[in-house]
């Protein structure tokens, strides 16, 4: 196996050797994402990875997290924190990997021009995203290869011709194999009339490597989808949800209220709707059973979900390590272990079953 090649940004954003060496994972790949790109580095590559069945364990939601931690502002989105807390950024890579994802993707989404617009930083296009150093997505793809990718991902496509126009640029420009994702509305239609089914068999015909989902729906509304439309398709499918409580009458997160409420969960309260990780287990088991060969989470996610999803598909973590183990909890472990007073007496006190 060749060596991995890694990425050290200028600005201290990109992942280093540290961080995968710390985990001894060789054929852990780095990369990055934006909205219409990403890169993933080393070998093997993705389609030796996946080829007979293999799997991909891939960790997404970097914005929403960086928001959670007070690192990155609501509205625009702009992941500043790139350029002002490198380290913060290095770290979340860091967990990510060591929760059980099989692959890095660097944040670069939303750091391109338009969006850095947005807060009057234009001026950091290059410094905060290298990948995004010239405005168009073509150059970006060429100076993507030229740095190593080993794949592109297109994702989070509300357009049929948007995704096909993406998958044509790697093609074109990239010469790597490429992920496209689709971000499915409340129907089953892409904004421009599309049926999804069309949109994910005519982006597999044009050559896409993977075609799936990501973003937009959460576990319970996005499996029908995958349901429907991955037996239809000859090459690995990918699913990646939001970490939300999406229902068929609240099917995707922007339509979601917070419960008992008729507010507007997206995007601020989300958190009052926020998977269970029993959720998100069955997810994994269904996407199994399914052959979703890509799988893993975006908007929401963070590392005890990420590894729930790594430890179905029977990846063995650093976080396993840390893999809830309820027979040592006072309240739901063996009685005889504890005092009386803690096992059955705050039982009772607290209320609800435990047994
Ligand atoms: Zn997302």
């Amino acid at each position: 196996m060749a060596p991995c090649r890694f990425r050290v940004e200028e600005n201290g954003a990109g992942v280093d050797k540290e961080v995968i060496n710390k985990f001894d994972n060789k054929d852990k790949r780095i990369g990055g994402t934006c909205v219409y790109e990403g890169l993933f580095y080393g070998r093997p590559g993705l389609l030796e990875r996946l080829a007979n069945g293999g799997t991909l364990v891939v960790a997404e939601g970097y914005i929403f997290e960086f928001e959670r931690r007070g690192y990155l502002q609501a509205g625009a989105y702009v992941p500043e924190v790139i350029l002002e807390h490198p380290e913060i950024v290095r770290q979340v890579y860091e967990e990510f990997v060591h929760a059980g994802s099989d692959v890095v993707l660097a944040l670069t989404y939303y750091t391109h021009r338009e969006k850095l617009r947005t807060i009057g930083r234009e001026g950091d296009l290059e410094a905060m995203n290298r990948v995004a150093l010239q405005m168009a997505r073509e150059e970006q793809i060429e100076l993507a290869v030229e740095l190593g990718a080993d794949y592109i991902v297109g994702e989070t496509f509300c357009c049929y011709g948007e995704s096909m126009m993406a998958l044509r640029c790697i093609q074109k420009y990239g010469n790597v194999p490429a992920v496209i994702t689709l971000s499915l509305g409340t129907g089953d239609l892409m904004l421009d009339g599309v049926k999804v089914k069309d949109t994910v068999l005519a982006l597999e015909a044009a050559g896409a490597a993977v075609v799936g989902f990501n973003c937009g729906r959460g576990p319970e509304t996005m499996l029908p989808f995958i349901q429907d439309i991955k037996p239809l398709c000859k090459v690995p499918f990918a699913a990646l949800p939001v970490c939300y409580r999406t229902t068929p009458e609240q099917p995707c997160f922007q339509s979601l209220t917070v419960p008992g409420t008729n507010n507007r969960a997206f995007p601020l309260d989300l958190c009052a709707c926020q998977t269970s990780r029993q959720q998100i287990d069955e997810f994994a088991h269904a996407c199994r059973k399914l052959g979703v060969q890509y799988v893993g989470l975006c908007c929401g996610n963070s590392a005890h979900l990420t590894r729930i999803v790594a430890e179905v598909y029977e990846r063995t973590p650093p976080a396993s390590k840390y893999t809830p183990d309820m027979s040592q909890h006072y309240m739901f472990g063996d009685k005889s272990r504890f005092r009386k007073e803690f096992t059955e007496g705050l039982r009772a006190s607290k209320g609800g079953d435990f047994d």
